[in-house]
Formats: C-alpha cells, sequence, structure tokens
C-alpha cells in the first residue's frame, strides 16, 4: 500500500476543482488533485470554427469577476475568435410588458460576461495544471475517508493513501466526500430538465443574451461568435422529453417559434444535450481539514448561469485564505477554514434565494402571481438603483 503525504487534496478535477489547485500554485504547499474520470484522450483537439458540428454544446456565461480570477492565475482561454462578448440582456415575462433589459454600457463595463465553451476552459485550465511540474495526480475514486485530529486519510480505489492537512470536495453536485464527512445536503428537484443545443441564426444577434420567462419553463438564446447562439430550455419534464425526440429540424423550429423569431429561423448546429436540475443547499461549507468548492456546496438553477461563478469564487477565496494564513502552519486549521466560510456565506445564499426564487415565481400559474412577476420585472427595469444592484451582483 502506498502513502503519500500533502497538505492539501483536492477532490474533482472539473472546472472550479483545477482553478484552486491553479490558484494554489506557488504558495509553497504540496498540493494533489484526484479525479475519478479517465484521462482525456492526449491533447485536445483544436477546435475548428468552420466544422458545423465542431461547437461545444456545454457553454458558460462566464462573468468578469471569474474572468478576471482566472486571468490572474494564467488560465483565461486565448482563442478570443471563439469567445462571445455579452453587451446586453433582455428579460421578458410571461405576459405582454413584462420586461428588463441591461446594458454593459449602462453597467459602465465593457461586457456584462463572455460565452465560453466548457471545452475551452477545460483545455486553458488543463494546461496550467500541465506546468506545475510538483503537482501530484491521480485518476481514480475516493473510497474512504478518515479524520485523525492533526490530518485527514483519503484512501482511493487503487489502494493509495493519502494523507492531508486539508481535504477539499470540489467532486460536484452529488459529492462524494461531503456524503462521507456527513455533511447535511438538502436536495430538492425542480422538475425540470435543461435542454441545451447550438444553433445557427439568420439575424444577427448583436451580442445580446435573451431570456423568456415562459409557462412551460425558462427558454435563454445565449451569443456565440458569429451567427450562432447557444439555448438553455429549462423545461417541465414532459416538455423536455418532446424536445429531445425532436429531430433536428423540428426542434430548430420549436426554438424559432419559442424565441419569437427575433433571432430569424434557426438551425441546428450540435445535437442536443439534457440536464435535470435540482437545488442543493448545504448545512456547513468546512468541516475541521475538510472545505467544499464549487457544485459540492451549492447547486443552482443555471436560469441566472451563475453556477460555476460561485464556484469560482470560493476557489479564489479558499486560495487567497489559505494563502494568506500568516503564522499559522497548518492550512486544516478550523479557525481557517471557518474564515473561508463566512466569506462565502452571503454570497451563495443570495444567489440560491434569487435563482430558487425566480424559478418558484415563473413556476406557478396562478393569474395574481402573473401580474405580480411581470409587473416586477417591469418595476426593476424603471428602478435605476436596483437594477444597478443587480447588475454589480451579476458582474461578480
Ligand atoms: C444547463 C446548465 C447550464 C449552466 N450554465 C452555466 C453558466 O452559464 N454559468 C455558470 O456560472 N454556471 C452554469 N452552470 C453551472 C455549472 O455547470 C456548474 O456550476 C459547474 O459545472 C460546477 O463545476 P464543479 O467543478 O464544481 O463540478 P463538476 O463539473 O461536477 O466536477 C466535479 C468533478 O469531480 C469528479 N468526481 C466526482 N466524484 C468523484 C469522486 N468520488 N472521486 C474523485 N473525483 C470525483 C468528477 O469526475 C468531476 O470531474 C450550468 C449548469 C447547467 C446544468
Amino acid at each position: 500500500m502506498q502513502e503519500q503525504e500533502f497538505d492539501v487534496v483536492v477532490i474533482g478535477g472539473g472546472l472550479v476543482g483545477i482553478s484552486l489547485v491553479a490558484a494554489l500554485d506557488g504558495s509553497g504547499l504540496r498540493i494533489a488533485l484526484v479525479d475519478a474520470a479517465p484521462a482525456p484522450p492526449g491533447p485536445a483537439r483544436p477546435a475548428d470554427p468552420d466544422l458545423p458540428k465542431d461547437w461545444d454544446v456545454r457553454v458558460y456565461a462566464i462573468n468578469p469577476g471569474s474572468e478576471r480570477f482566472l486571468t490572474s492565475i494564467g488560465a483565461w482561454p486565448g482563442a478570443s475568435d471563439r469567445i462571445a462578448p455579452v453587451l446586453g440582456m433582455r428579460v421578458r415575462g410571461d405576459a405582454s410588458g413584462g420586461r428588463i433589459d441591461f446594458d454593459a454600457r449602462e453597467a459602465g463595463t465593457a461586457h456584462l460576461a463572455c460565452i465560453v465553451e466548457s471545452r475551452l476552459l477545460m483545455q486553458a485550465l488543463g494546461e496550467r495544471l500541465d506546468a506545475m511540474h510538483d503537482l501530484f495526480r491521480w485518476r481514480c475514486a475516493g473510497a474512504q475517508f478518515e479524520l485523525e485530529d492533526r490530518r485527514a486519510l483519503l484512501h482511493l480505489d487503487n489502494g493509495t493513501v493519502l494523507h492531508a492537512r486539508l481535504l477539499v470536495g470540489a467532486d460536484g453536485a452529488r459529492s462524494w466526500l461531503r456524503a462521507q464527512a456527513g455533511i447535511a445536503a438538502s436536495v430538492k428537484p425542480y422538475g425540470q430538465t435543461a435542454v441545451v443545443a447550438n444553433f445557427t441564426c439568420a439575424k444577427p444577434h448583436a451580442g445580446l443574451a435573451w431570456q423568456w420567462f415562459r409557462p412551460d419553463g425558462v427558454l435563454a438564446l445565449l451569443p456565440l461568435p458569429g451567427r450562432r447562439c447557444s439555448m438553455v430550455w429549462s423545461a417541465n419534464a414532459a416538455l423536455a422529453d418532446e424536445l429531445m425526440a425532436l429531430d433536428a429540424g423540428q426542434l430548430a423550429s420549436r426554438v424559432t417559434q419559442a424565441a419569437g423569431e427575433t433571432l430569424g429561423p434557426l438551425e441546428v448546429l450540435t445535437d442536443p444535450a439534457a440536464f435535470p436540475l435540482q437545488l442543493v443547499r448545504v448545512s456547513s461549507l468546512v468541516q475541521p481539514r475538510l472545505a467544499l468548492v464549487g457544485d459540492a456546496a451549492h447547486n443552482l438553477h443555471p436560469l441566472a448561469g451563475q453556477g460555476v461563478n460561485l464556484g469560482f469564487q470560493d476557489a479564489q477565496e479558499l486560495a487567497r485564505v489559505l494563502r494568506d494564513r500568516g503564522a499559522c502552519h497548518d492550512v486544516g486549521q478550523h479557525r481557517l477554514l471557518r474564515a473561508y466560510e463566512r466569506a462565502r456565506r452571503e454570497d451563495i445564499l443570495a444567489m440560491t434565494l434569487a435563482t430558487d426564487g425566480l424559478q418558484r415565481l415563473f413556476g406557478h400559474s396562478a393569474a395574481p402571481l402573473r401580474w405580480i412577476r411581470n409587473g416586477g420585472l417591469t418595476l426593476v427595469d424603471r428602478a435605476l438603483p436596483l437594477k444597478r444592484l443587480l447588475i454589480r451582483q451579476a458582474l461578480g
């Protein structure tokens, strides 16, 4: 049995876990990264924008705060011809007149967000890790977890045992580490599935992101470079099944129609994929020798496009706390971890309440609620200080 000692072991090599490892580079800490997914087959093939299917169906709206963080750790993707800045947002309610518009210029920023393919982000983060020569990596799953006074023990399913001052759970919404550590998580399925697909559009999108709150879910069209857009339709389960069963032509005309032909006729660029949606709230982000980041710490409805942005902020804050620990040598000390939790609690709560509240408000068919929610959108649109506050929050 092989045993090794580390200061920090991160479990989960998704976007958030990798960003944390990269943010700790040069800290003098001995770091290991463990991920259960098999290694990608060789270096990623350069994406070709002219190949019709060569656009990742998973895209993220990355806010300027996350863009700054990724840039600061040397992991912002350089391929600017594959990144679309969002210059404005147009949100429409489910009754005539309900609307709110956001513009980057009005908010005093170059863009509200950037739409970036998941593959591109993973590639930039992966290259950053490859440059960390003192990083230890395992491609296997955690099998058992033990807590001792001065260290945590992580048994991997290949027989290796890692000793860590601090274990970080970045292992996603169904976090294995969170369950092993007995951190309570409340899971509320939304009864909705996000159907995502990329399209070409006949009309230019002018850098606008569109969102329609509909009786059957929330439809968003996000700008991609050129005359392309990415759809996220958070649809009730029955509609999601129906959308997934359509052929390309039928899906394109269904979405074109649902979007009121805002971008003209659409054509399917990338086959659809489906993601069931849920809300996960955890009782605590930390325990002695353990911290949670990313979806392991909060799993939200994607209607605000903020899940991974919150995760990047977790990673940034945890790295800051660990780096600035002063005379405290032990990175797993509960006092340090509590500082991380205090710094993150408010942001996570605010975003959870906002996304869950909006989902619930628009998920009801009662007529008075419809009046309130649509009137509310228009009111916020006219209340400039409130609108600025919302924009500041979303910029990260
Ligand atoms: C349709 C949709 C659209 C979205 N759009 C946006 C958006 O526009 N903007 C935004 O900010 N967010 C968005 N999100 C949210 C975003 O996808 C998540 O917040 C983000 O992917 C979470 O990243 P993560 O690294 O925390 O977790 P994950 O990506 O889930 O990574 C977890 C990692 O842990 C590994 N792992 C799991 N179990 C183990 C184990 N036992 N041992 C070892 N490794 C393990 C897995 O292999 C994986 O690599 C969207 C979500 C959905 C569903």
